[in-house]
């Protein structure tokens, strides 16, 4: 007679039933007027008379455990079968969503840039963040103590060297490792050590651009600056150019572009004018040229090179795509923010 065993697999069962059918089936093989417990009990008598009474108590305790286990499986049945009743488990509800991540709005803009360049056949170029003087100034027409250094705020490190203050010197570094035909875009992180504040960060985004040939004119720039946005906003915008100045263009210009909310006819946005200022670039000055290895062109049709660069803002594109009003938004980290991308 082995209870032990008997006991373990009784308590298995009860474990394994699923509903109160598997329960009951557990209970009539068990404690059934036929099951097994009652059968032990009905060879108590086979037994030596003085075993008796102790095998009678072992099999009471057992048939009082397993009654108990029962009843409180059965409970637990009962209880989770009234919650279904009384609609208070709603097996129409949806499952819980699971989160996931999603590209910040600057990463987006960025990739949309770099894919309308690229199907224009420009690639894209990459230089160090951490810079040398002579890249960031020096090759860019910009000499010591030249005024036009102040243009710039910089954040200069204890080796000399300096967080690049644009993305520019990418531009020499390209020239002076590849040969012109020129086409490309350098999207990347600088640095200005100035004050910030709701349009101005001490790191933000440009997406520099550069196209040398022989034959490259300002009209060549307008038609491509124009197309771009024109893709990017997904309407059609001018582009207007105004006389500007920086040491590495010659002529420099600031570009605007047609108001993106009005179209041209005024609006908050654009302070009634119907322009929004976009953009500084230029046909790339002569010294630029040298400073990367090339011959400038000097008059029509010598064997010379010569192109525009300019240099977008990506914070600001962000900023105009969707209507952002304060740049550090982009710098926050503010899940409530970000997740509305
Ligand atoms: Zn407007």
């Amino acid at each position: 007679m082995d209870i032990g065993g008997l006991k373990k697999m009784a308590l298995e069962e009860i474990d394994k039933a699923i509903d109160l059918v598997g329960l009951d089936n557990v209970y009539k093989k068990y404690l059934g007027k036929k099951g097994e417990i009652a059968s032990f009990f009905g060879s108590l008598k086979n037994l030596p008379e003085k075993d008796r009474k102790e095998v009678g108590r072992c099999l009471n305790s057992f048939k009082k455990l397993l009654e108990e286990k029962i009843k409180i499986k059965e409970q637990e049945f009962k209880k989770s079968l009234k919650l279904f009743k009384n609609n208070k488990l709603d097996v129409s509800i949806p499952g819980k969503k699971i989160k996931t991540g999603h590209l910040h709005p600057l990463t987006l803009v960025k990739r949309r840039a770099e894919n309308i360049f690229g199907e224009m056949g420009f690639s894209i170029a990459q230089g160090p963040e951490i810079e040398d003087e002579w890249h960031n100034f020096d090759a860019l027409n910009i000499p010591k103590n030249h005024p036009a250094r102040d243009m710039w705020d910089t954040f200069w490190l204890k080796n000399g060297k300096l967080l690049r203050t644009h993305t520019s010197p990418v531009q020499i570094r390209y020239m002076k490792k590849n040969n012109p035909p020129i086409r490309i875009i350098v999207p990347g992180r600088i640095f200005r050590h100035e004050a910030t504040d709701a349009s101005h960060e001490i790191n933000f985004y440009q997406l520099e651009g550069l196209m040398i040939d022989k034959d490259i004119s300002i009209s060549n720039f307008k038609a491509i600056i124009q197309e771009f946005f024109s893709r990017f906003f997904n309407k059609v915008i001018e582009a207007r150019l105004r006389p500007s100045f920086f040491p590495f263009t010659e002529p420099s210009f600031e570009v605007d572009m047609s108001c993106v909310v009005c179209e041209g006819t005024g609006c908050s946005v654009c302070s009634s004018t119907g322009w929004i200022e976009i953009m500084g670039a230029g046909m790339v000055h002569p010294n630029v040229l040298k400073a990367g290895g090339l011959i400038p062109r000097q008059k029509a049709k010598d064997t010379g090179w010569q192109g525009f660069a300019f240099g977008i803002g990506l914070d600001r594109l962000t900023m105009m795509k969707y209507k952002i009003d304060d740049i550090r938004l982009l710098y926050s980290g503010d899940i409530r923010f970000l997740k509305q991308f």
